[in-house]
């Protein structure tokens, strides 16, 4: 990443959580593009992109938009959005599952409230046979994660499972203790804005790391989902499989609704095991974001958008 992307990039997160620009940014939200990301406001939009997406072989992960909630009332809120949205996935007998976020479910109140709160899920998952993703957030958030999808697991809910973001310094121990628990786990590059002492700040430091964790974890033979749209990642992990004889059915390509989807689609046609991630809901200011940060061409198309309304 050379130092006018990185300045971009900084600059952009850092506003992603001014309430002032989320009002008018919801306002003007379509106009301004943000439904090439995101699949709708309501779940019955969604789960018509993911009937549309399993039409094509592509499975789904839902995601109901929220974070940083700060009353336990809309934690509640999130949690009963979370237990219809399963009940919705498996009456209409979808290829899908559901991601949510630790600080949706109260973890920046209280970490007890969060454990709870995500434990009905996945209890409820585990009920209907569906597989309930914890996302990773920021730094501040990341003991925590870790601490309550083991606690989850250790209960014998084997159907919950973690994501490893690879900027991290700190990734490869804790793949490797995850990995001894046998917890599934998404593996991703990390998009939040972190400090140096933490995160790598070079792009090819991020690649290499995402590289050896993706090593770490074929070789284990437990459950992965390489969640990239970097072709240089996806080959050379559909090679390294290829390579140690490792079945196209012990780990998942994953991707976001609206991004690189021919090569979502290229990827189900050749074979291979592949997720979108699709978000929805009226909080999709920060997800929007922070997709805009990662590549300074999508902060364009959406001030064309908003030139153009
Ligand atoms: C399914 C999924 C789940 C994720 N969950 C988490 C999570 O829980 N926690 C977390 O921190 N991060 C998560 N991420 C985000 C991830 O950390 C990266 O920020 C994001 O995937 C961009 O990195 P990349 O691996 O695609 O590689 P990059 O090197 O950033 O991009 C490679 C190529 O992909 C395309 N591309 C990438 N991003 C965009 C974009 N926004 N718009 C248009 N094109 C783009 C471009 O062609 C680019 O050249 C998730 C990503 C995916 C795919």
């Amino acid at each position: 990443m050379d130092w006018s992307t990185r300045l971009f990039r900084t600059a952009l997160l850092a506003v992603a959580n001014r309430p002032s620009l989320e009002a008018w940014a919801v306002k003007y939200g379509p106009k301004l593009g943000a439904d090439r990301f995101i699949a709708g406001t309501t779940a019955a939009e969604a789960l018509e992109q993911v009937a549309r997406l399993n039409g094509q072989g592509i499975a789904a992960t839902l995601d109901y938009l929220g974070e940083s909630v700060l009353e336990p009332d809309r934690a509640e809120e999130s949690r009963q959005a979370y237990i219809g949205l399963l009940a919705a996935i498996d009456e209409r007998r979808l290829d899908a599952n559901v991601s949510l976020k630790p600080s949706q479910m109260g973890l920046a109140i209280r970490e007890e409230l969060a454990l709870n709160n995500i434990r009905c899920i996945v209890q409820e998952g585990k009920r209907r046979g569906l597989f309930v993703r914890i996302d990773m957030e920021n730094t501040p958030y990341t003991d925590a994660t870790i601490r309550l999808v083991r606690q989850l697991h250790a209960e014998g809910l084997a159907n919950v499972g973690a994501v490893i973001q690879a900027y991290l310094r700190r990734s490869e121990a804790d793949v490797m203790s995850l990995t001894e628990a046998g917890i599934n786990l998404r593996l991703v590059k990390g998009a939040y804005k972190e400090p140096a002492a933490l995160a790598y700040p070079a792009m090819s430091d991020v690649n290499e790391s995402l590289r050896r964790l993706i090593r770490m974890r074929l070789d284990s033979g437990v459950y992965t989902a390489v969640a990239t749209h970097d072709d240089a990642i996806i080959d050379w992990t559909c090679e390294y499989a290829k390579r140690r004889g490792i079945a196209s059915d012990r780990f998942e390509f994953q991707m976001l609704y609206g991004i690189r989807t021919p090569l979502q689609q290229s990827l189900a046609r050749l074979g291979y095991r592949v997720r979108c991630y699709v978000p929805f809901g009226e909080r999709w200011y920060p997800y929007f974001v922070r997709r805009l940060a990662e590549r300074p061409a999508n902060l364009w198309f959406v001030l064309k958008n908003g030139m153009r309304g």
